[in-house]
């Protein structure tokens, strides 16, 4: 039996690796599920897939989740320390499906362990991409990407050398609002922006798809994750979400991934990974299909492209504070406070006084110096959206 952990096992990519786990529950051997508010869910798929620990991050829920799982010897915890703990167990694989900047340390305690990190949490790789990958070198440890996009690349890449490589074009939706007037952008609401045309997703990644700060964090992952040159990396706007990604070598062969919109792909391939095994999507009808349309990205419309490329160049701990201040604004979003169009304009601000006078483009040492700018980005960014209201 393989043992397994879900982190962030209630929300959308949790769900769906359940799905896929239930399906073939024999085989596996269920440590630890983590979640957060929901710990109805957890307590659910902790007694289903007879999970030794289940942890939630709130600790105020810890009663609530101890009531539930009570007479089932299913161990409870709560709070932060307890989702890296529950990380660190040793586990063969460990899913990553924690939503922002909260994955990395409970990311970083599965990689210690030395098993594999399917990786769904891409803030992991934006804000800590070459301590991450030199700790998964040093601990024998394996990451595999998540990721539709990445998930697509990768299985490009598979048999391919990556000196060979000439570009990685990344496919973008163009998200709920894609086909509205500029114009109206500016006061398009949290409910606008939460509706995806082709994917079922969390709250925070459709609204961060309809901005592209989805795809600007996808652009770094890629860097970080494929060690190419920001250079090399491309966004096209694809609208039918079928395409997942393309890898263009220097033959001039482009490879593209193509299936339907279903995280179960990407979620079963790093499951099932080096093995292709059976999984429950769809079939595309390719004649019945007709069309697959590709765009180039308006700059103007997402200003979050060209950040990412600024924060790939500068180096450093950009990504952390990039996807720092990202996470605020977003919030501020959500709470009504700025409009949609104004999130890029405070990351960008946040960014540009960090680079000036905090010194961004310095490497972390360590995962301390990571958390130390992450809330560095989080506080000035707070400040400046307080400021401006
Ligand atoms: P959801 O919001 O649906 O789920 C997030 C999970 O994390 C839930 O289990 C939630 O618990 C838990 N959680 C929330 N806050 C914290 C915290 N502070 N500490 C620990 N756990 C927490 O997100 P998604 O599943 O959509 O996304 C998860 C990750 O995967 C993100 O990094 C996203 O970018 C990435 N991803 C998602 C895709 C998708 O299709 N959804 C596609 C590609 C990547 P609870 O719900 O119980 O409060
Ligand atoms: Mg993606």
């Amino acid at each position: 039996m393989r043992r397994i952990s879900i982190l962030g096992a209630t929300g959308s990519i949790g769900q769906s690796t359940i799905d896929l786990i239930r399906r073939d529950i024999a085989s596996y051997d269920v440590i630890a599920l983590t979640g957060g508010r929901n710990v109805d869910q957890l307590a659910r798929d902790a007694i289903e897939l007879g999970a030794k620990l289940a942890v939630t991050c709130e600790p105020a829920l810890f009663g609530a989740l101890k009531d539930r799982l009570a007479g089932t010897g299913i161990e409870a915890a709560a709070g932060d320390v307890a989702v890296a703990e529950a990380a660190s167990r040793p586990a063969e694989w460990i899913m990553s499906a924690i939503v922002g900047a909260a994955g990395l340390v409970p990311g970083m305690e599965a990689i210690r362990q030395g098993g594999t990190l399917a990786l769904a949490n891409k803030e992991t790789l934006v804000a800590a991409g070459p301590l991450v990958m030199a700790a998964t070198r040093d601990h024998n440890a394996r990451i595999l990407p998540v990721d539709s996009e990445h998930s697509a690349v990768f299985q490009a890449l598979v048999g391919e050398d990556i000196e060979a490589v000439e570009r990685i074009i990344i496919t973008a939706s163009g998200g709920a609002l894609r086909d509205w007037p500029f114009e109206r952008l500016a006061r398009a609401t949290v409910a606008d922006a939460s509706t995806h045309p082709n994917w079922a997703m969390g709250q925070r990644i459709t609204i961060d798809s309809a901005s592209m700060f989805n795809k600007a964090l996808e652009l770094i992952e890629t860097r970080e994750f494929f060690g190419v040159d920001p250079a090399q990396i491309e966004v096209v706007i694809h609208p039918e979400s079928l395409v997942h990604a393309l890898v263009g070598f220097r033959d001039g062969a482009l490879m593209a991934h193509v299936g339907a919109s279903d995280m179960r792909h990407a979620i079963g391939f790093a499951l099932n990974w080096p093995e292709r095994r059976e999984l429950p999507v769809a079939r595309l009808d390719l004649a019945k299909i007709g069309t697959l349309t590709f765009r180039a990205p308006d700059p103007q419309r997402y200003p979050a492209l060209r950040l990412a490329q600024s924060v790939m160049e500068a180096g450093g701990q950009s990504g952390a504070a990039f996807n720092a201040a990202k996470e605020i604004a977003l919030d501020a979003f959500i709470a009504g406070r700025i409009g949609f169009l104004d999130m890029a304009g405070f990351v960008e601000d946040v960014l540009d006084k960090m680079w000036s006078s905090d010194g961004l483009n310095r490497a972390a040492n360590s995962l301390d110096d990571i958390l130390e700018t992450d809330r560095l980005a989080r506080r000035r960014a707070s400040d400046l959206i307080a400021i401006s209201a």
